[in-house]
């Protein structure tokens, strides 16, 4: 089987308000087309044209390739050595961000090929699922009118789901109004897991003041307190944090950096996202990184349809994990573009069975918000 052809299709709602902290009002999807007749589906959480640009740019020399010129002809069962190649042949450009996002897309459309062409779900081929079903945390924004966000909380909370993340928005510059705001989410939500995501507002002495005003509160992890690069921040405050988990890590998109979160900063849970960190391929070395250091691997996912199979099945694979992101937006990118077999209800998912990730595009969604250059 070989590579004819590698397709990068930007998507973009017509009212795109780009002050709101919500990716999924644009994408881009990515096919890669085979001899055997075999497509492969995957998504990139970046700007669109630029991973589009990264896709089909010409040769420039040898560290310096387009996606598309590098994978045409070769084997798109040979996950590993096709990721090292992309790497490799991106690395005047690339060695990061959204080079490696690009590559991300790619890399989920090539195990979407091979689940397809073997017959089996993309989760047996990393290596075999450990559990039938999933459950789900909701994710919502912080307000500053408390009675909205306690009413939206306690939806969430009737619906089924026995997590749920509240983030950014009014949280950062006013530690009492840091502390309403989770005392208002702990009272809402009665005993289920509470995630607190901070939007990355603190230096290192401000986030244990957080730690010790949060602290009666409960929350299961307190995420994203510091920029992701405050190495000696992130050990400051795991050292301070009083047994309370500290997580971070959506915007790495190497394994090494995650390496340093976990072995210099000390987190506790790390957060790669499947369209932003490599893809399957990275992903994995990123989740046994997890587990040399004693930590959680819990992926972050904020995209359509696709990304949320992708991580249902990265997630189905993993040893310790409590629960997975899962996206309420209600863009129609997010509900209407990819049909799968992911069945969610109370808050839990099935983990998809069909071989793959099971998606299929929605070819009027397609046509209706793609963006052609
Ligand atoms: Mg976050």
């Amino acid at each position: 089987m070989k590579i004819t052809r590698v397709e990068a299709i930007p998507l973009r709602l017509p009212d795109l308000d780009g002050t709101r902290a919500d990716g999924i009002q644009d994408d881009v999807i990515v096919r890669v087309h085979t001899d055997a007749g075999i497509t492969g589906l995957g998504e990139a959480d970046a700007s669109p044209e630029v991973v589009k640009a990264l896709v089909d740019a010409p040769v420039s020399w040898a560290r310096s390739q387009g996606l598309a010129g590098m994978l045409i002809g070769e084997n798109p069962l040979h996950t590993e050595r096709l990721w090292d190649k992309m790497y490799q042949g991106t690395l005047w450009m690339g060695r990061g961000g959204v080079t490696i996002e690009a590559i991300s897309a790619v890399d989920i459309a090539l195990w979407d090929i091979k689940g397809k062409a073997l017959g089996l779900p993309v989760h047996t081929l990393l290596g075999g699922a450990r559990r039938d079903t999933i459950s789900l945390y909701a994710s919502m924004l912080f307000e500053k009118d408390l009675g909205l966000m306690r009413e939206r909380a306690q939806r969430h909370v009737a619906e089924g789901y026995r997590a749920v993340k509240f983030g950014w928005g009014p949280m950062g510059p006013d530690l009492a109004t840091d502390v309403a705001l989770v005392r208002t989410a702990r009272e809402a939500i009665g005993d289920a897991a509470l995630l607190v995501d901070a939007g990355a507002p603190w230096t290192a002495r401000e986030a244990i003041r957080r730690v010790d005003a949060f602290w009666e509160y409960r929350p299961f992890w307190l995420e994203e307190a510091l920029a992701s690069d405050d190495l000696p921040g992130w050990a400051r405050l795991t050292a301070a944090a009083r047994g309370m988990r500290i997580a971070t890590g959506e915007q790495e998109t190497l394994a090494g950096a995650f390496r340093a979160l976990l072995e210099i900063g000390h987190v506790d849970v790390i957060q790669p996202d499947l369209a932003r960190a490599g893809g399957f391929t990275q992903c994995r070395r990123i989740a046994d990184l997890a587990v040399a250091n004693h930590a959680l691997c819990v992926p972050h996912a904020w995209k359509s349809g696709i990304l949320v199979a992708a991580s249902l099945h990265f997630a189905a694979t993993l040893a310790d994990i409590p629960f997975v992101e899962y996206t309420v937006a209600p863009s129609p990118l997010r509900r209407d573009l990819i049909r799968t077999d992911v069945q969610v209800a109370n808050g839990v998912a099935r983990i998809p069975q069909t071989p793959g990730l099971g998606l299929e595009v929605n070819d009027e969604i397609l046509q209706r918000y793609r963006v052609d250059l």
